[in-house]
């Protein structure tokens, strides 16, 4: 008998988290490593946000167990916030389960959906941590690759060609980790119709919600097609939009009995998530998005300042995101040639040299199911991220 589960023995560790503790080692260690691998934000938390934690550490209410599935509060609040913000309709307290984060909330949902054997239909590029999370439920992810061609973004054909009796659900993440792609109001239209005349449920991360720029405008597919809500889980949180990935609070939003089936999950797993986090969030949803907005448009400059000096490096092709806060370059070209002495054949090869002789911490596309390409996320200072750029480009520049 093995000392591992076969289950649990399947997972690998995330790799962008690996790739930040790597990098923050470096960093303690006296090397004076840059950091694009994590995606978590470089402010702190809005200051109204933490008084309302550091009030909740005083009242003993807060001390004890709470309902599992969350503050009925911070339930109502977040059904009341993604109506306002997203403008899905007729949400009440008990369509919302609270949780450790929206990274829980991607698990639950799968754990709630899929059955042993069910398929997951996961378009690639793919944040690292779909597939596991379908794995550990006892689903199959079927993984749609999509091209910077097409935006990085799916099509009905190209989800109907990996339909199959055993499909039970499709993962969209519009804003999308790690391209930064953002469906188009009529794609997202055309895909909610398509579930729901083929019954597949849709698992709609919407964690970047409010981070898009240019023309690019988040569309909820259950706005969007309102039928589709009966079999649409939306997983969100606080995490990017409100500065506070340490807190550790998120959400999945759903039909009633769902909802419910997920609490009772939670109520043998985790029990209620720390009721000062949710105190904290119950204060960021409430409030305006004045911070948020003043986030977004510093991590629009920086998208532009990062996507120019991409483009400028010879071998590197890098989309313009329109989402998130993630560049997803093509190092295609850049792969083959001498760096130092070392010949990365891989994206993974080459993001180990850039670490090891530039400093720079970026993770490689085979993390997303996309190998050729780095991830590279502008959540960090400006100083940071020109410096950071600079290193990699002087590094390629040596390449023959
Ligand atoms: N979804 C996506 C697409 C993400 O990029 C992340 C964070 N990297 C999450 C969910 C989870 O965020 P958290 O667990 O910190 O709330």
């Amino acid at each position: 008998m093995n000392r591992i589960s076969n289950r649990v023995s399947a997972v690998t560790e995330s790799a962008t988290l690996a790739i930040d503790a790597k990098a923050k080692a470096l960093k303690a260690a006296g090397e004076p490593v840059i950091g694009f691998g994590a995606g978590e934000p470089d402010f702190p938390t809005p200051p109204h946000i933490v008084a309302a934690a550091v009030a909740a550490c005083q009242d003993p209410k807060n001390h004890k167990y709470t309902p599992a599935a969350g503050l009925p509060e911070l339930r109502a609040a977040v059904a009341a916030k993604t109506t306002r913000d997203s403008g899905f309709e007729g949400l009440k307290a008990n369509n919302v389960l609270i949780t450790n984060g929206g990274k829980h909330a991607v698990a639950t949902a799968f754990e709630v959906l899929l059955d042993p054997g069910d398929e997951a239909i996961l378009p690639a590029p793919y944040w690292t941590t779909y597939p596991e999370s379908i794995g550990l439920a006892g689903g199959v992810p079927v993984v749609v690759p999509t091209t910077a061609a097409s935006g990085f973004r799916v099509t009905v054909d190209e989800l109907e060609a990996a339909r199959t009796p055993k499909t039970k659900a499709l993962l969209l993440c519009s804003p999308s980790n790690p391209t930064g792609a953002v469906y188009r109001p009529e794609e997202v239209e055309a895909i909610g119709r398509w579930a729901v005349e083929t019954g597949v449920w849709i698992i709609t991360d919407e964690i970047y919600e409010h981070l898009v720029y240019g023309d690019a405008r988040f569309v909820s597919v259950a706005t969007a097609v309102p039928e589709v809500a009966n079999q649409t889980l939306v997983v969100n949180g606080v995490a990017k939009t409100y500065a506070m990935t340490g807190w550790r609070v998120g959400w999945m939003i759903g039909p009633a009995d769902v909802v419910a089936a997920a609490g009772n999950l939670q109520s043998h797993v985790t029990s209620n998530v720390c009721n000062v986090a949710q105190r904290a969030a119950l204060a960021a949803v409430t409030g305006d998005l004045s911070a948020v907005e003043a986030m977004r448009a510093v991590y629009d400059r920086r998208r532009h300042i990062i996507v120019s000096m991409l483009q400028d490096m010879p071998g590197v092709i890098c989309p313009e995101p329109e989402g998130a806060f993630y560049a997803f370059p093509s190092f295609e070209g850049v792969l083959g040639r001498t760096i130092r002495g070392q010949t990365p054949a891989t994206t993974l090869d080459l993001t180990a040299i850039i670490l090891e002789e530039a400093k720079v911490a970026v993770v490689p596309g085979e993390a997303f199911g996309a190998p050729g390409y780095v991830r590279f996320s502008y959540a960090l200072s400006d100083d940071d991220l020109v410096e950071g750029v600079s290193r990699v480009g002087k590094l390629l520049a040596e390449a023959d």
